[in-house]
């Protein structure tokens, strides 16, 4: 299946090009009598699958969207997440409305002259040379690193998504496809409270543990990537009276040995989101997110040498749980599409949060998919809809996961090749490790996925 799917195009387009239009055609709902409307279930409602949703239902109306989430209401858990230049520019590109209503609700450092950096980056323990807190370097973020709260960030994408789309409590257990006469696949689904239902494609938009991945690309498991981290939100001024203004009210980052910190701004400075990140052998238990207490963190990270300003943070922070982290690096999927399924997100290309860019790849996969799917005017043409996403996506989804891995390492002085002492080459590592993550066209990945679909010419 994967071989002959993963088909390389040959002939690109030209890089200035004009940008895309609708490749739908007929009445104004965009069915015409020869091609009736297609139903297309998104399987899962988190970041990738509410961004794809506001994109075909502003771009593409020949198509009937349906939801179906697990949980019986929209939710994300945990507390901030970082987006990048590159996931900023694809909210906007799906729609202006939704960039707007992201930059509201969005953080960035709080000094500004902080602003133009990504992270400060300071070390977190005693080292030859530093003193934990020192700074080490502050590389330069051209477009602004933000942060955002969850939760708020998932209600502004349910304003975008009308009532009715969506189907709580339906957790799909079971997929399979069907061909019919006319040689069009039907997918159906089963759900966890016993009823069913049939659709002409399928999205899978369901996490790391993805149903809809063991259907696209069996025994494609994410592993344990010997990393953990315990996640917490403090109000700004008691981080404050632990971290002093700077480093409060700024993004930080503090390297430690075998671990390392991150700290950012949200909601506007009222909170900081802090993460302690550290390695552990092995995972032992079926939950990838535990709760723990503060007795439990603070007896981890005062064994690893934490400076006492870091472990003050600890008590400060509330609804402690731990998190196991999982990727596809050690499993990769050979495709994200099998004939009308195909996968994104995290269900695709699951990483780690050491570049915080995994939501970011969720919301550029749901405005490249978003796009591909105007261009599909009849059932039958999803499957390649379907093959020219994984074209133009699964490179770049997949090396994220891989620089992510090497990132985490990196943070946490376990790089093996630079350590602690080789400031200049680190500042070197920390200047361009991110770059190619922000630079990217999409709008070109888009106008390529369109030449693979046969819309367009090269
Ligand atoms: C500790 C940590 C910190 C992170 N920090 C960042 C960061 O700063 N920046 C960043 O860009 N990324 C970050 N990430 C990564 C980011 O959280 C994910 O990449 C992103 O949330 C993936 O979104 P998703 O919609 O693909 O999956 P999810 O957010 O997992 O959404 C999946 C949805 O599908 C539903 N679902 C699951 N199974 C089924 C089923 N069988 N049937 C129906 N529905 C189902 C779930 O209930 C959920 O609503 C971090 C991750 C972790 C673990």
């Amino acid at each position: 299946m994967s071989s002959q799917q993963d088909t390389n195009v040959t002939n690109l387009p030209d890089r200035t090009a004009s940008s895309t239009t609708n490749g739908t055609t007929g009445t104004t709902n965009g069915t015409t009598e020869q091609n009736p409307r297609i139903s297309l279930a998104l399987v899962g409602g988190g970041i990738a699958g509410l961004c794809t949703a506001v994109s075909i239902i502003k771009h593409s109306p020949q198509i009937d969207l349906t939801i179906y989430e697990s949980c019986a209401s929209f939710r994300e858990i945990g507390a901030g997440v970082a987006i990048q230049p590159n996931a900023k520019k694809a909210l906007a590109l799906i729609d202006p409305v939704l960039r707007t209503a992201f930059d509201k609700i969005s953080t960035n450092s709080l000094w500004p002259s902080k602003q133009e950096y990504w992270f400060d980056i300071r070390v977190g323990i005693d080292v030859e040379g530093k003193k934990a807190g020192d700074l080490v370097h502050s590389p330069k973020c051209p477009d602004g690193q933000v942060a955002v709260h969850r939760a708020k960030f998932l209600d502004e994408l349910v304003k975008l998504v009308p009532e009715g789309i969506c189907q709580f409590n339906k957790r799909v257990t079971e997929i399979t496809e069907e061909r019919g006469e006319d040689g069009d696949f039907k997918m159906h689904l089963k759900f966890k409270d016993g009823t069913e239902a049939v659709h002409d494609g399928i999205v899978g938009c369901d996490g790391v543990k993805s149903k809809v991945r063991g259907f696209v690309a069996p025994e494609c498991e994410p592993t344990f990537t010997g990393k953990y981290c315990y996640r917490g939100v403090i109000p700004m001024h008691q981080a404050i009276e632990v971290l002093g203004e700077e480093k409060a009210m700024n993004n930080n980052i503090y390297m430690g040995k075998h671990g390392h910190v991150s700290s950012l701004p949200i909601e506007g400075g009222k909170y900081i989101s802090v993460t302690f990140f550290g390695n552990r052998p092995s995972w032992p238990y079926t939950d990838w997110i535990l709760p723990t207490d503060h007795l439990a963190m603070l007896a981890d990270l005062t064994s690893k040498n934490w400076s006492p300003f870091i472990l003050n943070l600890i008590p400060l922070t509330s609804h402690n749980t731990i998190y196991a982290l999982f990727d596809q690096l050690d499993n990769p999927l050979p495709t994200y599409a099998h004939n009308h399924a195909l996968v994104i997100g995290d269900a695709a290309h699951g990483g780690t949060p050491f570049q915080g860019s995994g939501a970011g790849m969720a919301i550029e996969d749901a405005y490249v998919l978003g796009e591909i799917l105007k261009c599909v005017t009849a059932r039958k043409d999803l499957r390649k809809a379907f093959l020219a996403f994984n074209q133009v996506r699964k490179e770049r989804t997949q090396a994220q996961v891989r620089t992510g891995r090497e990132s985490g390492h990196f943070w946490a002085g376990d790089d093996g090749e630079v350590g602690f002492g080789d400031w200049e080459i680190m500042r070197g590592y920390m200047d361009t490790r991110m770059r190619w993550i922000w630079d990217v066209d999409l709008e070109w990945a888009v106008r390529v996925g369109r030449v693979f679909m046969g819309v367009d010419e090269a």
